[in-house]
Order: C-alpha cells, then structure tokens, then sequence
C-alpha cells in the first residue's frame, strides 16, 4: 500500500504522542486529496489521547473545539487542529451531536465519518495507510458513497447530504445510487440544519471551481428546492431573445464565471442570485419576447431573505444585495459626465471593481466570453472623475451641515434633503462644489421648502 511522505515538522509533531504512549493520524481532506495527487495541506489530526491528555504533552494548546474533543496545538510556530477519536451521540435537532463520547480505537473514529473517500486515515509517525472502508477504491472510481447504512448516515445528520454534493461536486465525483436515493428521500431535513452550517458548505462550494456541478446535483436531488427555493424558481424559466439558457442554468454560469475568474465571495454570490426575481416579473410570450421589468429589486429582496437565513454578516450582505440591484446597468459611449457620476455615487466607489467583476460574470454566462473592453471606456472615465476629486458623496461637499447650521439653518429634517439637492447640483456641475455657492444654494433651496 501507498505510503504517505509526512513532512518532517509534523513527524516531529507526532513523536511528541507515540513517545507518551499515544497515536496520531492524518485523517480528511488532505489525505483524500493527496490520494488523488492534488495539493491539500489543510491538516486534520485524529489521535487516541483525550484533550486533557493533549494540552499535558504540549505548551501552548488552545481548547477551540473542546465540546466535540477538538483542541489547536501551537507546536514550532505551527497551529495544529487534533480532534480525539469520537463516536457521536444522537442528532436530535439535526444540528450538532447532543453528546459525543471520546473512544480509543481509529475503527470506530474512522466508522463515524460521511463518506468512504473522507475515512482514510495516515498515521502521522510513519505515514503507514490505513482504509477500512474501501475509500481508495471510491477514489479511483469517482464516487461519492456513504459510509455503512445510507438512509441512517444520512438521518444522523442531514448535513452530510449537501456534503455529498460539494464533494461530488469539487471532484467530479458521481454519487452512489444508494446514498443518492437516500438524500432525495431525507433533503426534507435540511430545514432542521442551523443556517450558519448550511452556509459554510455553500461557501466553500462556491470555492469550487465549477460550483454549478455542486449546485445541479442539489437540484437533481431536490435539496436545492429546500434550502434556495427562490433559485430552484428559476428551473425552467426561459429567457428567450440572445438567451439560449433557462435562468437557473444562467445563474450557474454565471457562478462559474465568477469562480473561475476568481472573482470575490460576495461576486460569486451575487453571480448566483442576481436574476432570481426573474420568475416572478416574467411577461409576454416566447413569440414575442418576453421582458423581466425590475427584476433587480426582486432579486434584491429574495437574495435578503436568504443572506438572513443562512445569517450572512452584515456587510456580505450589504455588499452582496447592493451589486445585484445595481447590476442591470447599460453603458453607452454617449452618457454625459454627469451620468458617470451619478453612477459612481449611486454604487459607491469601493463597490465598482465587484460590480463590474459580477458584469463581466454575466456578460460571459450569456456569450461564453467576456472581458473589461465590454464597459468600453467606462472605467477610464470612472478613474479620471475620481482623480481630478470630483464630490461624489455629501462628505465631498464643500460644506457640512455645520455649515449650514452657523448659516442660521436649522438642524432637522430639511438639513438631509438640502444636502442631498446640493449634491444633486454639484454632480451636474463640480464647478458649484466652492462654499460661497453651496450656501447659496441652500438659502434658495431652504426657503423653498419653508414656504411650502
Ligand atoms: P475539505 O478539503 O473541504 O476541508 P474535508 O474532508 O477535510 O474537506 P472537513 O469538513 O474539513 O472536510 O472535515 C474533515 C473530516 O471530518 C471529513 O473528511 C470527514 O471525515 C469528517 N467530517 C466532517 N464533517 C462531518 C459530518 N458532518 N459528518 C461526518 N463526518 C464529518
Ligand atoms: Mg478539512
């Protein structure tokens, strides 16, 4: 059998257990992945001795997972995850195990894992292989198949199922017909799972480089329509005119896009989710053609719901909803100064590089191709308006509503809407942005609010 070439630190790393009596295996990704020949140096340990055990062998050892028997090792500079060897008690809630109990043989530890391709375990001292679910065998044929029962597996903790799809999903994997029939039967127990674990499992999907294939396996399953049904909503709904794919397909691809440009997190969701208000503002006919009028903001209100289910923090999702309510922009070598700068306040300066990287993800989900010549010279007119200093945001204003206040403007409710005018005007105009004008203009604009 293989052996593994376990770098020197972590054979140092692994004597500190075997001179105490213990054991310490490589166990997970990086072992799969090797095993495939791909590069995976996101080590997870597995060992025989309890945590108390582990934080006497070593200095510095960080309790992070201590519930579920998971400590960090700070060993020569290095943090090591190890997590004692476990068998899980019942999912009740199908969200964390209510208990585990800590065991001592690597059977059991090895038993207690999702897939056969995810049970391979190394041991860290000598890099000797050990498989006892046949997960090499998996390997070589490219499947995706549930350790033991299917049906019970999966029951434990219905997690594993969107697992099952990101891994076959990464490596092109198919998934075994028994784990298959066993996920269409229990992705109704998804809506159990917490959204912050759905949510990881998303996200590192979309670090696939194709995330479709994670993506069209949940739908094939039917786990797409119980964790996104607002995108499972766009299986089937055809675009017609220059669109060949139905908006589920497009959404995908554009996802692809976006991954395989390497376009941030928030791009590739926003990829995902940007046409999601299509099914509902769908009107005319396939002869004619139909039109998606607004589709934006509902896009916009189904991507919110979604980015505070799956508890997105506060500034994804701000990001996230903000480029797809912008993204229907059509740029035309005859916009005015004045638009382009209308433009740029409206998206936000630090949000146009994501917004054109989701455009272009579009645009190629559409042609097959795209790059920046397709905003024409939309960006050189951008940069030039941001560097001659331009005001584009009320604090760019020449004067404040301090200003206004020693001007004998009182502060209230008007103050907002005058320095919104203002800014109105200056962005038609930068040549008004001096304080004589703008105060100015506030006296007129203030008075005429006054009287009515
Ligand atoms: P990746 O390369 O994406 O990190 P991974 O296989 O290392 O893949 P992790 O989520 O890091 O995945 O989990 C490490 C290992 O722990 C898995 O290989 C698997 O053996 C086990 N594992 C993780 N989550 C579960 C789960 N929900 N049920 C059963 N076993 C799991
Ligand atoms: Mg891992």
């Amino acid at each position: 059998m293989k052996k593994y070439p376990v770098p020197t630190q972590i054979q140092e790393f692994a004597s500190f257990f075997s001179r105490s009596g213990f054991s310490l295996y490589l166990v997970g990704g990086a072992i799969r992945d090797w095993a495939l020949g791909l590069h995976n140096d996101d080590y997870d340990f597995a060992t025989d001795a309890t945590p108390e055990e582990v934080m006497t062998l070593f200095k510095k050892v960080i309790p992070t997972g201590i519930k579920h028997g998971t400590v960090t090792v700070i060993f020569k500079r290095q943090q090591y995850e190890v997590t004692t060897f476990r068998v899980d008690g019942d999912y009740a809630d199908s969200r964390h195990p209510d208990s585990v109990s800590f065991v001592r043989s690597l059977e059991q530890d090895l038993a207690r894992r999702d897939f056969t391709i995810n049970a391979l375990a190394v041991n860290a001292f000598t890099g000797d292989l050990t498989d006892l679910h046949h997960g090499l065998e998996d390997l070589e044929n490219g499947i995706v198949r549930a350790i033991g029962n299917a049906g019970d597996r999966l029951k434990e903790d219905a997690l594993r199922i969107v697992r099952a799809c990101r891994f076959a999903g990464k490596l092109d994997f198919s998934i075994e017909a028994d784990t298959f029939e066993a996920m269409k039967q229990l992705a109704p127990k998804l809506k159990a799972v917490s959204g912050e674990r759905i949510h990881e499992e998303l996200n590192r999907m979309l670090l696939s480089k194709r995330p479709s294939r994670a993506f069209e396996l949940m739908h094939s399953s039917g786990v797409l329509a119980v964790l996104l049904p607002e995108l499972e909503a766009c299986a089937g709904v055809e675009q017609g005119g220059y669109h060949i794919h139905d908006v589920l397909t497009h959404s995908l691809l554009a996802c692809d896009a976006a991954a395989r440009s390497n376009f941030s997190m928030n791009v590739r969701y926003a990829a995902l989710f940007h046409d999601m208000g299509k099914p509902q503002t769908r009107a005319g006919n396939p002869d004619e053609g139909y039109t998606f009028y607004k589709h934006e903001f509902i896009s916009e209100k189904l991507a919110a719901g979604i980015c505070e289910r799956l508890k997105f923090s506060r500034a994804d999702s701000d990001r996230i909803l903000l480029l797809i309510r912008n993204h229907m922009f059509h740029y035309t070598e005859d916009w005015t100064d004045a638009a382009v700068r209308r433009f740029i306040k409206r998206v936000g300066v630090e949000a146009l590089d994501d917004l054109f990287a989701l455009h272009m993800a579009d645009q190629e989900a559409i042609a097959g191709q795209c790059d920046i010549r397709t905003l024409g010279s939309l960006p050189q007119r951008i940069n030039a308006i941001i560097a001659a200093g331009n005001a584009l945001s009320i604090k760019d204003l020449a004067i404040n509503g301090q200003d206004l206040i020693s001007s004998g403007i009182p502060a209230g409710p008007h103050m907002g809407t005058i320095l919104a005018a203002l800014l109105d005007e200056v962005l038609d105009n930068p040549e008004k942005n001096t304080g004589r004008i703008l105060l100015q203009l506030a006296r007129i604009k203030y008075e005429a609010l006054r009287n009515g």
